[in-house]
């Protein structure tokens, strides 16, 4: 939103420019002009400044060259005219249309663009809005998204805990298993597959740019406050309170900011979740997620007690045997384009039956073509039905994948991201590497 210096300085200047043309502006390109509009940037540096014409493109063409060229002198003159400090710079829009909700959505997003709005990038909310809301109710749920990673089970077990030693009541909730190698998290065991009949006064949705991502929730009525913390690149944060950082590594770094607005600090088990947070989501401190605070977070839950081998015995070093397994199936199924910039695995459904694995075991597959020296942008294929499948890709880093995943409905991070396609393997297929060659060429 502008400021109301903001805005009456454009009203002044709008006011004043009308009646400089009023008396007439001496270029004869200038034809019979009505500003329409001005808009000022927050530090006041520059001015646009719509008008309309009459006579159509042509006259509106040769108005707009005759307006720029008498900018400054309009500049000087309403430099004596308002007293201020500093003129701005005028900056002529021919506005093509009279229609006054066309002309202000154009306006608005000049300043989205401007003030970076619309950058995913951008952090929106704030640790301590969550914070304030966290003290705020009493009854809560907690949940992440449907095949949860290290980073959807830790998180929700250490908001719950944080929740706990607020005194709260607190459901802890997500219809898909926690992956065998994160059930030794504290708590594990308490994550429910429905969130029952009881209202709650808030629902804390993490991990999740989108509540499609989540189980089913209770009604509109009977979750409460819906407050969103989350990580992904989104434009649209979910929740009518919310924590969306992009730049944060794991949401457990996330929380351990949160804690402190709460003047909270973590005890063995908490640090035991949000280092494995942190630990699953930088894939180890390997991506470039890995930062000085997520370092700092993940050394202050070592202080605590937490060993880093025995969290990797549990995550990294205790796969079960139909993995490995359905690992030997999957590899063959190895394809790299011919440039070899981009290349795929596929997991089926009967590769899952013939090995007694299941879809929370594929975890890290997809390393294995991101791994391949050359290759851009690794993709997974994973069939949910003959015509539907999961699809995964990561980057190498030039290439933004969530761009591609949003092409399709999907989404996540530069680096990692994924959606769905609907059709058979090789119109999945089609689609998705035409989608990423397009990318790759950019
Ligand atoms: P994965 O490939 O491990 O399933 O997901 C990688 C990343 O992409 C995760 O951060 C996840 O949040 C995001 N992601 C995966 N599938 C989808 C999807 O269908 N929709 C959206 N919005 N994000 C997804
Ligand atoms: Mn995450």
């Amino acid at each position: 939103m502008a400021s109301i210096r903001q805005q009456r300085i454009a009203e002044q200047i709008h006011e004043e420019i009308s009646a400089l043309l009023m008396r007439g502006l001496k270029d004869p390109r200038i034809g019979f002009v009505t500003i329409t509009g001005v808009k000022v940037t927050p530090d006041l540096s520059r001015a646009w400044v719509y008008f309309s014409t009459t006579g159509g493109e042509a006259v509106a063409e040769q108005s707009l060259e005759g307006l720029n060229s008498a900018a400054s002198y309009v500049r000087k003159v309403l430099g004596k005219l308002l007293h201020l400090k500093h003129i701005p710079e005028f900056v002529f829009k021919y506005d093509t249309s009279l229609d006054r909700g066309d002309r202000i959505e154009r306006i608005l997003s000049d300043v989205r663009e401007q003030e970076g709005w619309d950058d995913p990038a951008r952090i929106r909310g704030s640790a301590d809005e969550v914070a304030q809301a966290l003290r705020k109710h009493q009854r809560f749920l907690v949940t992440g998204h449907l095949n949860p990673d290290g980073d959807a089970v830790a998180s929700v077990l250490g908001l719950g805990r944080i929740l706990e030693s607020l005194d709260k009541e607190v459901v802890l909730y997500n219809p898909d298993p926690v992956p065998h190698n994160y059930a030794f998290l504290p708590g594990a065991d308490q994550i429910k597959s429905t969130p029952g009949d009881e209202p709650f006064d808030a629902t804390v949705v993490v991990d999740c740019s989108e509540l499609s991502r989540t189980g089913p929730l209770p009604a509109e009525a009977m979750r409460g406050e819906l407050i969103g913390i989350d990580h992904h690149l989104t434009t649209k944060p979910l929740g009518t309170v919310h924590y969306q950082n992009p730049g944060a590594s794991s949401i457990g770094e996330m929380l351990y900011e949160i804690m402190g607005q709460l003047g909270l600090k973590m005890d063995f088990e908490l640090a035991q979740c949000i280092y494995t947070s942190i630990l699953s989501d930088t894939g180890s401190f390997r991506y470039s997620n890995t930062s000085p605070a997520a370092m700092r977070v993940a050394a202050d839950a070592l202080a605590l007690g937490v060993s880093p081998w025995d969290v990797a015995l549990e995550v990294y070093e205790s796969q079960p045997l139909a993995r490995v397994r359905l690992l030997a199936k999957v590899l063959p199924t190895l394809e790299v384009d011919a440039s070899g910039r981009y290349g795929s695995i596929l997991v089926t459904q009967e590769m899952f039956t013939e090995t007694g694995a299941t879809k929370d075991l594929i975890d890290g597959f997809i390393n294995h073509p991101r791994g391949i020296q050359g290759v851009e942008v690794a993709i997974q294929f994973r069939e949910e039905n003959e015509r539907l499948y999961k699809v995964s890709f990561r980057s190498r880093g030039r290439i933004n994948v969530a761009q591609i995943a949003d092409k399709f409905g999907g989404g996540g991070h530069a680096n990692a991201a994924g959606c769905s396609v609907t059709g058979n393997l090789e119109e999945a297929k089609l689609q998705i590497f035409s989608a990423v060659e397009e990318a790759l060429q950019a």
